[in-house]
């Protein structure tokens, strides 16, 4: 079996992305959605794997660490962890697609308690193609996990987005220098 390669959309929801998000990167993440929308449709195509990796939070998890970090987002089955614009009727449509899959994670790396790792083993997925969002959060952290496990990292830099522009500056400058990270436009 040939390599394969897979399309990470990270937390792409209305929490992080909306206006009216409750932990919005706003604009800045608004203006990734025709390039990630782009990718998706590129990597479908090509019968390559896209997976959306998906914050999920209970209401009022008193044990979770970032409850006392952040505001509440993306609780189960809310408005806020609803895939943000375009990309909710995209996963809709495409779901069915044994290529194509939306997977919980709890933490901000996509392999911290999750089965992304066996998934991406089981079909020989080498590379890793990173979008969404944030740049310094939740895509730094899963790039770091990448890199441990030995995956070949590709973030598309007009695809990923942050809080601040010297935080995304950080980020993508760590994941290139220190984590080995291709950095495409
Ligand atoms: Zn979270």
């Amino acid at each position: 079996m040939s390599d394969k390669e897979a399309l990470l959309i990270i937390d792409y929801t209305n929490d992080f992305v909306a206006d009216d998000g409750t932990l919005t990167l706003g604009k800045p993440a608004q203006a990734c959605e025709p390039k990630i929308l782009e990718l998706a449709n590129q990597f479908y195509a090509a019968d390559q794997f896209v997976i959306l990796p998906t914050d999920v939070h209970r209401k009022g998890d008193q044990y979770h660490p970032e409850t006392k970090l952040f505001p509440p987002h993306n609780q189960r089955n809310t408005w806020g962890r609803e895939l943000f614009g375009e990309l909710k009727p995209w996963y809709q449509e495409h779901q069915k697609n044994e290529n194509v899959w939306l997977m919980d994670k709890t933490r901000y790396s996509s392999f911290v308690g999750t089965d992304l790792d066996l998934r991406l083993r089981e079909r020989n997925v080498k590379t890793l193609h990173l979008v969404g969002v944030s740049s310094d959060i939740c895509v730094l952290h899963t790039t770091i996990s990448a890199y441990n496990l030995g995956y070949h990292v590709i973030i598309h830099e007009n695809s990923v987005a942050s809080f601040t522009d010297a935080n995304q500056a950080f980020a993508l400058n760590h994941m290139k220098t220190a984590l080995g990270a291709e950095i495409v436009k």
